[in-house]
C-alpha cells in the first residue's frame, strides 16, 4: 500500500545524497511505491530546489560537499514556508551524537542505512500520518501519534520523550556496534580456516605424492622376489608375499584416492560454461566397461548448461553413475536415471538407481573421506568417491544429499546454481 499523503495530494520526495549508487537505489524503491522523487547531490542543490516547488518530504544524507544534512535540515526548519515539511536524516547508527545533532536542528526522524524496504515505507506512512495527526486540534491529555497502525495519545513532556528517545537509540548504537564487532571477529575466523584448511589441502597432496613412489618401490621389490626366488620360496612364504603386495596395492589406491580429493580443491580450474550433455556422454563413455559388463540401462533427461569446472563435473557425474553400477541388487540389472529440475535459482540433479539402498541412518555419514558400509571383499572401493563429490559440489556453492530405501534403490541429487540466461531448458527424453 502506498502512504497517503496528508492531504491525498501525489507525494514528491526530495532526496539529498552526494553518492549517485545510494540516490538510485532510494529513489528506485519510493518510485516503484508511487512516489515522485526529485534528486539533489547535496544540502545547497537540495535547498534551491525546495525553494522552488516544496515537497511533501525530505530525505537527506548527513555527510554532503557544499552543505550537510544538520544544516539544511536547520535552513528548512527556520524557513517559515518549509517548517512544516518532515526532514529525515539518513544515518549510519554508529554515533549516538548524531540523534542529538538532528534533535538539535529539528529532524523529524531518522533512517537507518543499510535501510529495510518495507521499515523505510512504514516510516514514510507513519511520519506522514503524524504530520496529520499534529495538524489536529490539540489533545488535552497529549500529543496524538501513530504507531503500528494503531493511534497513541503520548503525555506531552518534550524533556521525557527526548530522554526517552536518545537512550533507546543510544542502546541501538551500542548494539550496532557489538553486532559489527561480532561480524569482524566472525570474518577473520573464516579467514582463519579457510587459510588453515588450505594448508591442510597442501599438506594432504604433498604427503600422498611423495608416499606413492616408495609403495611403488615396496611393490616392484615384492614382485621381484617372488618371481627370482620362486624355486627357492615354501608355499607360505609366497602367500605372505601376495598378502604384502594387496596391502601395498590398496595402499596405493587409496593414497591415489587422497591424492584426487586434495586435487578438488588444489588444482581446481575456474568456473566457465559448460553443457552438461557433453559431461555426462564423457563420464558414460568412461564408465563404458562397466556398463556394458553389468548389462545396466542408462537413461537421462537434457540437462541444462551450467557455470562449471568441466573436469570436476565429469568427475561427480562419473562418481555418483559408477556407484549406481557397483551397488546394484545381485542377479538384477542395473536401471539407472540421470534427472534434472529447475529448484529456484539452481538446478537440482538426480541419479537414481534401483540398488541395495542405503539405510536412512548413514545418509550423512557416507558422504564423509574413508566412511563405506560394506568390506572390500563384499564391493571394491576406497571410500572416498563421495566425499570429493561434496567437495566438487559445495566448491560449485550447491549441496549434496541422498535419499534411499534399502533394498529399493538410492537417489542422489546435488544442485549447482544456474547460469541464467545461459540454460537450456530440461524435456524429458
Ligand atoms: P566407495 O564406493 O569407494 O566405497 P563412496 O564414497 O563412493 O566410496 O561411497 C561410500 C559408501 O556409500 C559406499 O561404500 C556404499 O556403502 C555407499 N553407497 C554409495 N553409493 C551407493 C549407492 N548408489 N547405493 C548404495 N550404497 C551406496
Amino acid at each position: 500500500m502506498n502512504p497517503p499523503s496528508p492531504d491525498n495530494a501525489p507525494i514528491e520526495i526530495l532526496i539529498a545524497e552526494d553518492s549517485p549508487t545510494q540516490l538510485l537505489q532510494l529513489r528506485h524503491v519510493l518510485e516503484t511505491h508511487g512516489m515522485s522523487v526529485t534528486p539533489a547531490l547535496n544540502g545547497k542543490e537540495a535547498l534551491a530546489l525546495m525553494e522552488k516547488r516544496p515537497p511533501t518530504m525530505l530525505i537527506t544524507d548527513i555527510q554532503m560537499p557544499e552543505m550537510d544534512g544538520y544544516e539544511l535540515c536547520r535552513r528548512i526548519k527556520a524557513h517559515p514556508l518549509m517548517a512544516n515539511i518532515p526532514v529525515i536524516l539518513l544515518t549510519s547508527l554508529s554515533d549516538v551524537r548524531d540523534i542529538v545533532s538532528g534533535l538539535e536542528c529539528g529532524a523529524d526522524n531518522f533512517i537507518v542505512k543499510p535501510y529495510d524496504e518495507e521499515f523505510l515505507m512504514s516510516r514514510i506512512h507513519h511520519i506522514l500520518e503524524n504530520q496529520r495527526l499534529s495538524r489536529e486540534e490539540p489533545n488535552a491529555n497529549g500529543i496524538p501519534f501513530m504507531f503500528a497502525g494503531v493511534r497513541r495519545v503520548l503525555p506531552s513532556h518534550p524533556s521525557r520523550m527526548i530522554g526517552l528517545l536518545v537512550s533507546t537509540y543510544e542502546t541501538a548504537v551500542q548494539k550496532n556496534l557489538a553486532l559489527r564487532d561480532a561480524n569482524a571477529a566472525l570474518e577473520e575466523k573464516a579467514r582463519e580456516l579457510a587459510r588453515s584448511n588450505a594448508d591442510l589441502e597442501r599438506f594432504g597432496y604433498i604427503a600422498s605424492h611423495d608416499l606413492i613412489e616408495p609403495l611403488r618401490t615396496i611393490t616392484n621389490f615384492l614382485q621381484l622376489l617372488e618371481r627370482r626366488y620362486q624355486s627357492v620360496l615354501d608355499n607360505d612364504a609366497k602367500e605372505y608375499i601376495v598378502f604384502a603386495v594387496d596391502g601395498a596395492t590398496r595402499m596405493r589406491r587409496l593414497i591415489t584416492a587422497l591424492l584426487e580429493y586434495s586435487r578438488v580443491g588444489t588444482r581446481a580450474h575456474p568456473l566457465s560454461l559448460c553443457d552438461c550433455n557433453k559431461i555426462l556422454a564423457t563420464a558414460l563413455q568412461n564408465l563404458q566397461v562397466a556398463i556394458e559388463e553389468s548389462a545396466a540401462q542408462v537413461t537421462h533427461e537434457v540437462l541444462p548448461t551450467v557455470m562449471a569446472d568441466e573436469i570436476q563435473l565429469e568427475q561427480l557425474l562419473q562418481n555418483l553413475i559408477g556407484n549406481a553400477l557397483k551397488f546394484h541388487k545381485p542377479g538384477e540389472p542395473p536401471r539407472i536415471h540421470i534427472g534434472v529440475k529447475r529448484n529456484g535459482s539452481d538446478w537440482q540433479f538426480s541419479v537414481q538407481d534401483h540398488g541395495i539402498g542405503i539405510p536412512e541412518k548413514e545418509s550423512e555419514r557416507i558422504f564423509e573421506i574413508f566412511q563405506r558400509l560394506h568390506t572390500v571383499k563384499e564391493y571394491a572401493g576406497t571410500g572416498i568417491g563421495l566425499a570429493i563429490c561434496k567437495k566438487i559440489v559445495e566448491r560449485h556453492g550447491g549441496r549434496i544429499w541422498v535419499t534411499s530405501q534399502p533394498g529399493a534403490g538410492s537417489t542422489f541429487s546435488f544442485t549447482i546454481p544456474a547460469a541464467d540466461g545461459h540454460v537450456a531448458q530440461p524435456q524429458p527424453c
